[in-house]
């Protein structure tokens, strides 16, 4: 009996200390999922990533609710991905009445201008991309999220220097995939010569993308990208498809069987699946990290390069 009561007493503190620990994870806000996955990884234990734009969802026109706001009260450290993506974070941070640290992932990669001022009428997924002159979607290149990894690192460091080593080791560790999966991106795309690697997307979310690995993304011209194409787009974006012998295009907001048909029959393509740009999947979808969110579209896209 008095050995039972032993292990009961044994039991109990070690629930007890598990529940310490896990009240004693340093709370963290990450402003959209692509960037809470890369705190994740390199806070590992110590820290609780709270995401506010989640999986599959669109910061470019989120709307805080009260339970974001609440989250930002609370927490320790709020990492964003700066470059104007989270125009509405300032607002959220007031609201919070937050005074920590507000750490920009993106500080000191080399910035992109956003593309697409021109051709207003079929530039982005929407109008929210339009905030600043900066493109904001830098994480399109893993080479960038090497950056965001380091910015991580000294953030959370200077906030929990008992964590130092730690993070800088989660760092190292997570830098070292991204640099596995840059290098195969990079052997997979040379098998391409130069005049094959071309694309249409009504993105405009692969700047950096394109730029780092050498690929022409281009607007389907005269396609509207925030509604179903006309029939008159569609044959706009046949013409398109035969003048640059692009066999390469992702067009998601397109779904009727009776255009995309028409699109297979006379411009002899058939549609690219879903590109992740700005937003995870959910967990049982195919882009639930950022490191399986990067090698699935870089699938997609390669599948679809061999048809040009
Ligand atoms: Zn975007």
């Amino acid at each position: 009996m008095k050995l039972f009561r032993q292990i009961l007493l044994i039991t109990a503190m070690l629930a007890a200390q598990a529940a310490s620990a896990a009240d004693a994870r340093l709370p963290v806000v990450a402003s959209f999922s692509i960037l809470g996955d890369i705190v994740a990884n390199v806070g590992g234990d110590r820290i609780a990533v709270t995401t506010l734009v989640g999986p599959d969802q669109d910061a470019h026109v989120f709307q805080p609710a009260p339970d974001h706001i609440k989250s930002v009260a609370h927490a320790k450290l709020v990492v964003i991905n700066g470059l104007g993506f989270e125009g509405w974070m300032e607002r959220v941070v007031q609201s919070a009445n937050y005074r920590g640290d507000i750490v920009v992932a993106s500080n000191g990669i080399a910035v992109r201008d956003r593309v697409g001022d021109e051709h207003d009428d079929h530039a982005g997924h929407d109008d929210a991309h339009h905030h600043g002159k900066n493109d904001p979607h830098a994480w399109q290149n893993p080479a960038n999220v090497v950056v965001y990894t380091r910015n991580i690192v000294a953030a959370l460091s200077k906030l929990d220097p008992s964590g130092a080593t730690v993070y800088r080791k989660n760092g190292e560790t997570y830098i070292a995939k991204l640099n596995e999966l840059d290098r195969w991106a990079m052997q997979q795309f040379a098998q391409f010569p130069d005049v094959k690697r071309k694309v249409i997307t009504s993105h405009d979310a692969f700047e950096y993308f394109g730029a780092h690995y050498q690929v022409r993304f281009l607007a389907p011209q005269g396609v509207s990208t925030d509604s179903e194409p006309s029939a008159k787009e569609v044959a706009n974006l046949i013409r398109q498809i035969r003048q640059e012998k692009i066999r390469a295009v992702f067009i998601e907001n397109m779904s009727s069987p009776k255009l995309l048909q028409q699109i297979s029959k006379e411009a002899g393509v058939t549609l690219g699946g879903k590109l992740y740009a700005d937003a995870l999947s959910q967990a049982d979808g195919p882009a639930p990290t950022y490191l399986k969110l990067m090698r699935y579209n870089i699938e997609q896209l390669l599948a679809q390069l061999k048809l040009n």
